[in-house]
This record gives C-alpha cells, sequence and structure tokens, in this order.
C-alpha cells in the first residue's frame, strides 16, 4: 500500500540525512511519539502541516512568534532588509536602534552585546561574570535550560549543594566540576551554597520564571534571596530570560518580579524568529567584553541586518500600549477554560499563566521545582498531547515545556480549544 502520509515520508527522509530527523531534539515527538509535523507555511494563530492540516500553534517556534506569524509589518521590515543586503561582517545602525529599543525597555541594561542564539547568549554571559569577578563557580537549578553550553549541561549531584554531573554524553566531568546545582525555591538549600561557597562564586543563573520545566515561577521571597545573597557575595545575579524576555511582559520577569539583576539573557522574542540573542548589563561590567575589555566574545554573524529588522519590527509591535494586557488577558482566558473544562471531567489539573506563556500540570497543584514537575502522569499527557493534535491543536510535544499565545490567537481559537480539551478530558 502507498504511504500517503507525506509527514511519515517526509520524517524517513529526514532521518536518512539529519540525526534524528530534526535539528533540535524535541521536534521529533520522542517523548510523546508519534509522528512529527512537517511545518508547510503559517499564518496568524496557525501553521500547516505537509499534508495540509491546519493546527492551532501555541508554541510559536517555542516563543518567538509573540505576534503570530507572519505578521504584515515584520514581514514588510524583513524583505526590505533583505533587499539591502544579508550580511556584512561592519556595524550597522540598526544594530545600535535595536539595543537603544532594548535598554529602554530593560532599564538593568546599560549596554548590550548581540549574538545569535540564546545558548551563545547564556554562554556569553558566564564567560563575562567569570571575566569581571574573577571567581569560576556558578549555581545554576535543576529544570532551568540555559542552552547547551558544556558547563550548563548539568544536573545535581547526590546530596545537598554538591557539585553537578554532566547530562549530555560528550562533557567531561572537569567541565561541570564548578557548576552548583541547587533545587529551585529551596531557599535553605542556597542559603546553605552561599554560606559554603558565596565567596568563589561567579554568578547564580535562573530563569525568575521557569519555561523549560514546564511553567514555575520562583516564589518572590526565593528570587528576593537570589538577589540579596548575589549581592551580599559579590556574585552576579544572571536572569536569563532568553524565554521570558519580551514574553512575560513588556519588562521580562524582572519587571513582573520588580527585582534587578546584574546581567541578563535575551533570545526568542526579540529576533521575532530570526536567529537573533543578546546579553546585557551594567556598563562597567559589559565594557570587560572584546575589543574593550579582556573577556573574550565575536560572531560572525551578530547583529545581522535581517535578524535586527525583524526584531525591531516585532519591538516595535508589542510596545504598543495594551499588548500585554490584551495578551495576558487572552492567555488567562485559555488557561482558565482549560481549568473548567478539566474540572467537569474530573481530571486533575493546574494551570498558570504569566503575560503570553502559559503551563499546565495533569497534577492537583502547581508544582514548585523540577522533581513536582516530573512527578506527572507521562503517558495521560501523551494521550492529551495526542487527542488535542488529532483535534487541529499543537501543544509542545513534551510535558516539560511551557505554552505560548501569540496575539494573533482569536478567542474564537481559544474557545475551540478548549473545546477540543474537553472532548480530550474526557477520554483520559
Ligand atoms: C531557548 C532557551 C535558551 C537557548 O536558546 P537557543 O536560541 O535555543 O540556543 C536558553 N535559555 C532559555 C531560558 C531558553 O528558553
Amino acid at each position: 500500500m502507498p504511504n500517503t502520509d507525506r509527514n511519515q515520508q517526509l520524517f524517513e527522509r529526514a532521518r536518512a540525512v539529519i540525526p534524528g530527523g530534526v535539528n533540535s531534539p524535541v521536534r521529533a515527538f520522542k517523548a510523546v511519539g508519534g509522528t512529527p509535523r512537517f511545518v508547510s507555511r503559517a499564518q496568524g494563530a496557525y501553521f500547516w502541516d505537509a499534508d495540509d492540516r491546519r493546527y492551532v500553534d501555541y508554541i510559536g517556534s517555542w516563543g518567538p512568534m509573540i505576534l503570530g506569524h507572519g505578521h504584515p509589518a515584520v514581514v514588510e521590515a524583513v524583505q526590505r532588509a533583505v533587499v539591502e543586503g544579508f550580511s556584512y561582517g561592519a556595524p550597522t545602525e540598526r544594530e545600535i536602534e535595536l539595543a537603544e529599543a532594548m535598554l529602554a525597555l530593560l532599564p538593568s541594561m546599560e549596554m548590550v552585546r548581540l549574538v545569535s542564539s540564546g545558548t551563545e547568549a547564556a554562554m556569553s554571559a558566564l564567560r563575562l561574570a567569570r571575566g569581571a569577578t574573577g571567581r569560576k563557580y556558578i549555581i545554576k537549578f535543576e529544570g532551568c535550560y540555559h542552552g547547551h553550553a558544556d558547563a550548563l549541561l548539568v544536573k545535581a549531584g547526590s546530596g545537598l549543594a554538591t557539585f553537578g554531573h554532566p547530562t549530555s554524553a560528550g562533557v567531561p566531568p572537569e567541565v561541570v566540576q564548578h557548576t552548583l546545582v541547587l533545587e529551585y525555591n529551596n531557599i535553605p538549600q542556597l542559603e546553605e551554597a552561599f554560606a559554603l561557597h558565596g565567596h568563589e562564586l561567579a554568578c547564580l543563573m535562573i530563569e525568575a520564571i521557569a519555561g523549560n520545566m514546564n511553567f514555575v515561577r520562583a516564589s518572590a521571597a526565593f528570587a528576593q534571596r537570589c538577589r540579596e545573597l548575589c549581592t551580599q557575595h559579590g556574585a552576579l545575579l544572571v536572569f536569563d530570560e532568553v524565554m521570558t524576555g519580551f514574553r512575560v511582559g513588556l519588562h521580562g520577569a524582572q519587571g513582573v518580579l520588580g527585582i534587578t539583576p546584574d546581567l541578563t539573557v535575551l533570545g526568542k522574542v526579540i529576533g521575532g524568529g530570526m536567529p537573533l540573542a543578546a546579553f546585557g548589563g551594567p556598563r562597567a561590567i559589559m565594557e570587560q567584553l572584546a575589543p574593550q575589555g579582556p573577556v573574550y566574545q565575536a560572531g560572525t554573524l551578530s547583529g545581522n541586518p535581517v535578524a535586527t529588522a525583524c526584531g525591531l519590527a516585532t519591538l516595535k509591535e508589542i510596545a504598543r500600549p495594551g499588548f500585554y494586557e490584551a495578551l495576558a488577558q487572552k492567555t488567562r482566558s485559555l488557561v482558565d477554560g482549560l481549568k473548567s473544562a478539566a474540572a467537569a471531567e474530573g481530571v486533575p489539573f493546574a494551570a498558570d499563566s504569566e503575560g503570553g506563556m502559559f503551563g499546565f500540570f495533569l497534577l492537583d497543584a502547581l508544582p514548585q521545582n523540577y522533581g513536582a514537575v516530573m512527578k506527572s502522569d507521562g503517558a495521560r499527557f501523551n494521550r492529551l498531547f495526542h487527542g488535542l493534535l488529532d483535534r487541529g491543536v499543537y501543544i509542545a510535544p513534551a510535558l516539560y515545556e511551557a505554552g505560548f499565545v501569540s496575539a494573533a490567537h482569536s478567542e474564537a481559537d481559544i474557545a475551540a480549544t478548549v473545546a477540543a480539551a474537553r472532548e480530550v478530558f474526557a477520554s483520559l
């Protein structure tokens, strides 16, 4: 019998030439099973797969597509930029404009450097923190993701406040021996770690609203304690806002929490779907970077003129008055609708959102750390995922990922999603 499923055909073809058939692991549907959808095009809140089936998209390229796909003002800016030129390896005025636009919205930053991916930005911020403090130890939290730099691919060792173990083959244990991995939202453990290692810590890196263990907020007290302990011990507080920056609000997670980090790492939304990321902070720290200072960092495509055009056009749209209020309201109506649908079908369900980012769990209460997230019922989540997929709703194909609503999602899209979810909940 001929195979008519074009997604399946493409997946087989892809697997012959690309490891696992994908260029980033979570796309492979390994956690949920089944065939990944190969996207042929997208517009607004939707994309279409290789069989021309339409899906309401709650991933939005894992965050960047906050305006929805193909926003006319962004498309126009990109088209204009492409005609001017793709890349020069020399500075452009648009890089200054984008830097100025970001600094105006994130007052914790006085200077910013543009790079091409969140991984690169986090890795560079880490090097800068070490260079600026002259220290080598760092803290990260279990369940937070900061890209795939060696020193950050690490999980907790056994016991309290111990140094970590690599989570990937190819990362020698020596490379993560200066990375201390702690439990999210655990204040006593944080205090113990600073008591033991505070004087040798270069930085503490955190997703202050975590979006890589589904959606988990740092409690106000925990975030505040991170700030105080860093200040007290001369360590830099680094907010990884690659996901939350310009996504949870116009001033990021730092604006939501009212906490000023020393360094901020950005990505995703600031590129509007193009490869663009950044890291920034106070002038005295940022001036440690080459060519001005001794901390080396560089990039052939950094500040790419097409990417900066896309990012600038996106920033212009999201800075319009009322943008985040409307987005947050829409995201809340999705989350509230899902909660009611789950309750009506007797399915344990907890959910939360901030701005255009949300998370839900098949649990009775919102988890506070990675261990609690991982107590979710994976098999049940997978049935929910496929049930929604069959009904034309595309959510993250793994229970440890957050979800994203764009300005292009309509109340009708959300109502249809909630109705689809209720049907699936009934069959769980
Ligand atoms: C996505 C993400 C990264 C990595 O960014 P890439 O552009 O995928 O390299 C880093 N940190 C956080 C918080 C992210 O969500």
